[in-house]
Order: structure tokens, then sequence, then C-alpha cells
């Protein structure tokens, strides 16, 4: 129902041409990159959404896209695109990024970039925020003890909370070990098989043959993500912090053949990135690094603060059409205004 109010009110925006007023605005302005995060590439109509931006946006590798942004000063070449550049980013590497989103890239000539997280490429583990709802439904056993509580796993509830621990625990792990060790830990108590579903097998990484495939075709540049993607800023250990920016780098560098510039921070939102991750980030020789704050970029901003607007295959590409206008972010900021935040409360009451 929430899907359907919201598709209404962004057809509202785009056949009563405030789209594209937003867009006409942006363009006006000089030196503005807008840069979409998507994870996922199944589940929705990607097709439809690449058509609409590639129509409307002057679609950028990402790298160039910010050296466009950042240049000093023009040069007298001016591009005829008046277009506002656009990046698409697709954050983790998941395999439908190679089975999906790669072939649409190619038939549409359209490029995105991809965050990948090299400890977990070929390791036939699912990433870790996936785990604890996948241990839960794949238990063989009946109840099971964690931090010195029985859950019963008949209770969809008691299924559901124990499934939430899993997920705080691994989320705020101090180090790497710690989360793989406590996962192997439940993994074993409840008996899970290692053998994945059809589904489970779409949201495991792309491999590296995968990944110098989609290099080789000039349609998909890649990214550092971290060696194994731990909220940078709860690792205890800076040594460790250091270890998942400089590892993830050399080993992009290998598999490539040249360095990567440009970084995501895993989970990325503000709170999570501390003074001592940003200075990291710095000395392990990324140039660029892009945060999951909403918001489009300026050559006046940070480049170690990069901002995106998050966007999923499962949106209508009318909602998409509004998210990249900018106009999204500003009716959903409306929200913290006193009146509407009175009539969401009264309204999700009902
Ligand atoms: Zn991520």
């Amino acid at each position: 129902m929430r899907k359907i109010a919201l598709t209404f009110v962004a057809a509202c925006m785009y056949y009563s041409g405030l789209v594209a007023l937003a867009r006409w605005w942006t363009r006006r302005q000089s030196s503005c990159l807008i840069v979409l995060n998507y994870h996922r590439a199944l589940g929705g109509d990607l097709r439809r959404q690449f058509l609409y931006l590639r129509r409307h946006y002057r679609v950028m590798h990402v790298e160039a896209a910010l050296e466009e942004l950042y240049a000093r000063r023009k040069n007298g070449r001016r591009s005829y695109d008046r277009r506002t550049p656009l990046v698409l980013t697709f954050d983790d590497g998941y395999r439908d990024n190679y089975t999906h989103a790669f072939a649409l890239a190619r038939e549409l000539q359209i490029p995105f970039t991809i965050y990948l997280v090299p400890g977990y490429i070929e390791s036939g583990r699912t990433f870790w925020w996936l785990e604890g709802e996948r241990l839960v439904k794949h238990a063989q056993v009946k109840e099971v003890t964690l931090d010195d509580r029985c859950y019963h796993l008949q209770d969809p509830q008691e299924k559901a909370a124990l499934a939430q621990l899993i997920d705080g625990r691994v989320r705020y792990a101090q180090t790497v070990d710690e989360r793989e060790t406590f996962l192997a830990m439940v993994s074993e108590k409840l008996a899970v098989s290692a053998e994945l579903s059809e589904d489970e097998m779409l949201a495991l990484p792309v491999t590296w043959e995968q990944v110098h495939e989609m290099e080789t075709s000039g349609w998909v540049s890649f990214g550092a993500h971290t060696m194994h993607h731990p909220i940078l800023a709860y690792l205890k250990d800076a040594a460790e912090m250091r270890e998942e920016l400089e590892s993830c780098s050399a080993a992009l560098a290998e598999q490539l053949g040249h360095p990567v510039r440009t970084f995501a921070y895993p989970i990325g939102q503000l709170q999570h990135i501390s003074d001592e991750v940003l200075d990291a980030v710095r000395q392990a020789g990324y140039d660029w690094a892009f945060t999951t704050r909403y918001g489009f970029n300026r050559r006046k901003g940070s480049s170690y603060l990069l901002n995106r607007v998050e966007v999923d295959t499962d949106q209508h590409w009318l909602v998409v059409a509004a998210e990249a206008a900018g106009l999204w972010g500003f009716f959903s900021r409306l929200r913290w205004l006193p009146f509407v935040r009175k009539y969401l409360t009264n309204s999700g009451q009902k």
C-alpha cells in the first residue's frame, strides 16, 4: 500500500512537470554530480530505470566523473552534452550485478561501478548481514540457548528475536575474527548445512572471473568496500582498520591490473565515520570516498565524504526519477516540520 502511495506521489511530481523543472534547475548549476547507490540488481524493473536515467543524465564512470567535478579549472573544450553527470554505484558486488545489471549495461551502453569486498569473493559465504535470517531459517534444532536465553524455534516471534540477536552481534563486532567465530558457533549450534538455496546463491558475491569479464567490457568499473565489510568505527584495533583498507586496495589492484581510486564506507552513515576512519582511508591511498548521506555533490564538498542517493531496483522508475531529480530528499525532509510529523504520527497509529 505504501509503495503504491509513493508511486502515486512520484507520478504527480513527474506528470506535473516538477521533475523536469528540478532537473533543469540542477543542470543550470555548475559542478554538480549525482551518484545513485544500488545494492541488488534483481527484483524490479532496472531496465526501465536505466532507460530513464540514460535519457536525462550524462551517465559516467565514477573516476571520470569525479575528476571532472574536482578539475581546478575547465579546459577550453566544453562538452556539448549539458545534462547533469550521474554515476551509478552498486555496493557489495552481489552476483546479480553480473547476471542482471551487466547484461543491461552492455545492451543499453550505460556504465556503472561496483564496490567490492574481496574477502567474500569465492569464499562460498553469504554476506554477514544476511546470516541472521539465513541461519534461523535453516535451523535443524527445535531450541537453542544463546546469551543465557533459550529460543524456541517453532515460535515465529522467538525466531525473529534470535535472528535479531545474531544480526546485532555481528554488526557490532569489534574484530572480523570475533564476527566469524560467532557465526561459526551459531551455525553449529543450529545444525545448519553449508548448502545454499538458489536464491541465496544469487546473493553470493561475484566471482573474479566475472569481475574480469565486466572490467574488460569497459562498461563496469570497480571500487573498494574493505576486505571483509566490518563497520570500521567499531573495530577496536586501529591496525585492523588499516589492514581492512590496505589489503582491499592491494587485492583489487592485483586482480584488475591497476589501482582503484574510490572507496565506499561499509554501512556508510556519517555516525559510523569517525576522524580515525577518515584518516585511515586517506592514508590507504584512496582519492575519493562515498558515504550513504543523502545529497548531490558539489566541487566545494569534501572528497572523502561524498554523498549518494539511495535507490532500489524494486522502486518504480517514477520514484527513481524523483529521487535523481532531488525531489524525494526535499519532500522526505518535510517530515521534520511539526504539523507534518503530527500527521505522520497520527496516520501511523491507524
Ligand atoms: Zn556494503
